[in-house]
Formats: C-alpha cells, sequence, structure tokens
C-alpha cells in the first residue's frame, strides 16, 4: 500500500478541522500547523479559510510567514486561505484577490461550479473573495458570473469557496493529485 500523503492544515484561526476531516476521509494524514518548523518533510499544505486578517496576524507572531513564503511543495488556499496566498500577502499566487468581492453585508450562497470533471461541483461561498486579476501562468479553472474562483499556478491551488463543507471529495482530490504530481517530478 502506498504511504499515506502528509498534508499540513494551517491551524492558526478557521476551517482547519474540516479540512483535516476530508483529508482523513481521502486516506491522507493531515498534520495540524501552528509553528515554523511542523511545515518540514509535509507533501502538502492547505490554507484555510476563516479570517484573512486575524490568520495574517498569527502567522507573524508565529513566525509562520518567512516560513510558508520558502515551503515548496504544493498549497491549497481555500477563502481566507485564497487571500494570503495573493500578490498583497505572500506573494505565491500571481493573482490580485478582491477580499468580500460578492457584497460588503454577511453573504453567504451555494452555486454549481463546472470545474471539467463531469458533474458540477457544488461550492459554498462565505463573505467570499473573486480574483480581480491574474498573471499569465495562472489557469483559471471556474468562475461565477466571469468572475474566477478557482484557479491554478503550477503548485499552488486557490478556490475563494469552502470544499471542507461539503460531501462532495472532488476539489481535495484535484490537490492531492497535484501532491502526487510533484512528489513524482521530485522522485
Ligand atoms: N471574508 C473573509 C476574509 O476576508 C474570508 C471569508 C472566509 O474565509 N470564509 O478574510
Amino acid at each position: 500500500m502506498e504511504k499515506p500523503l502528509r498534508i499540513g492544515v494551517l491551524a492558526v484561526q478557521g476551517n482547519f478541522r474540516e479540512h483535516a476531516a476530508v483529508l482523513r476521509r481521502l486516506g491522507a494524514e493531515p498534520v495540524e500547523v501552528r509553528l515554523p518548523e511542523q511545515l518540514e518533510g509535509l507533501d502538502g499544505l492547505i490554507l484555510p479559510g476563516g479570517e484573512s486578517t486575524a490568520i495574517t496576524r498569527l502567522m507573524r507572531l508565529y513566525g509562520l510567514d518567512e516560513a510558508l513564503r520558502r515551503f515548496p511543495a504544493p498549497v491549497f488556499g481555500t477563502c481566507a486561505g485564497m487571500i494570503i496566498l495573493d500578490r498583497d500577502h505572500l506573494g505565491l499566487a500571481d493573482v490580485a484577490v478582491e477580499r468580500n468581492a460578492f457584497g460588503r453585508q454577511v453573504r453567504s450562497f451555494e452555486a454549481d461550479l463546472d470545474v471539467g470533471m463531469g458533474e458540477p461541483v457544488r461550492a459554498v461561498f462565505i463573505r467570499a473573495p473573486w480574483i480581480e486579476d491574474a498573471g499569465p501562468d495562472v489557469e483559471i479553472l471556474a468562475e461565477v458570473d466571469g468572475h474566477p474562483v478557482l484557479a491554478r499556478q503550477g503548485r499552488v491551488l486557490v478556490a475563494a469557496f469552502h470544499p471542507e463543507l461539503t460531501d462532495d471529495t472532488r476539489i481535495h482530490e484535484l490537490f492531492l493529485n497535484q501532491v502526487r504530481e510533484a512528489m513524482s517530478v521530485r522522485a
């Protein structure tokens, strides 16, 4: 049997437990990350949704921001996690992200996304951002009303919604496939 993938989940604030549960369901081993040394040896990392201002502040406090910039394996940011990966924050994804883009008030909705995986993916948006601008290496994988909400740039995957809040595990599987690809390139 193949060794389980060890996937870190940034666990300073937000939906890290839900992501860990999905990873476990898919046979991966989730590792809660609060300190820079916990990033060592991970096969991939998820930055969960939550409150990007709080997560940014806590990351700085724990010295995680510098360590994350140097993290070499695939990274998946959802919602606030997507904001944290953008040009204005960690700069791991060449995107400009608009916070709370779907409305200024608390605005939540669900939408069926065509991700090119057969059946559409039901996506939960909670005060979600969208991608306002993307560099040439960014591949847009899904949009809502013409606004990109799922994108990939090399080893970095970003989603404006919350794939950890539905029973559909296909977006996490997409990320785990990215992780396996990166491992076979390094091997
Ligand atoms: N609105 C939040 C922010 O700007 C993100 C919302 C979420 O992660 N669900 O950080």
